[in-house]
């Protein structure tokens, strides 16, 4: 495993999040904004991001998987579901990464059910080129290319979550 040196470093990763969280704080202006993070691998990202947020927010998780080490399965785990109330709230979906898509497109789907005032979807990664469903995103950090990536809350079997840069993962013989 090789987690040398920096795909994305602590400096681009905060200029990305100042940049969002000024984005989404002339957005949601006035809104009863409820962020929902999406665990595990947002929940850096997610804290990074809230904390320069200069709207009121209130805050929930949802416990969601689909990969097993670095492989997707497809099968998406969903073991909690958003406990505050989602109807005529303003909900943002905050994701460490996308992928196929189809993590994000069952979520969202659960969440439109519960009638939200309005849904928007924040990544802080997303490999396009990967994607196999069709998922409408609002706010994208970095796009990056078909690489498995570690840190900054991303993992690989549960390691590697508290580097504090997006490194690119190469498994060693
Ligand atoms: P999707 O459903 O879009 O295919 O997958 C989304 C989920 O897959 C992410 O929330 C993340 O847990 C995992 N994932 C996708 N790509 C990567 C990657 O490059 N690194 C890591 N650590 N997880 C990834």
């Amino acid at each position: 495993m090789v987690v040398g040196t920096p795909f994305l470093t602590v400096e681009q990763i905060q200029n990305k999040n100042r940049e969002l969280a000024d984005r989404i704080s002339a957005d949601y202006r006035g809104k009863n904004l409820l962020a929902v993070g999406i665990l595990k691998g947002a929940f850096i990202f997610f804290s990074d991001l809230v904390r320069l947020i200069r709207v009121p927010l209130m805050i929930d998780f949802i416990i969601a998987s689909s990969y097993l080490k670095a492989e997707t399965s497809g099968e998406i785990k969903l073991h909690y579901s958003v406990r505050e109330e989602i109807a005529d709230r303003d909900i943002l979906l905050i994701e460490d990464i996308v992928d196929t898509g189809i993590t994000l497109n069952y979520l969202r789907e659960r969440i439109l059910n519960e009638q939200p005032r309005s849904l928007r979807i924040c990544t802080f990664l997303d490999k396009k080129e990967r994607r196999e469903v069709d998922v409408p995103i609002d706010y994208v950090g970095f796009e990056i290319p078909n690489k498995f990536v570690v840190g900054y809350g991303l993992d690989y079997d549960n390691k590697y979550r508290n580097l504090p840069y997006i490194s690119v993962f190469k498994k060693t013989a």
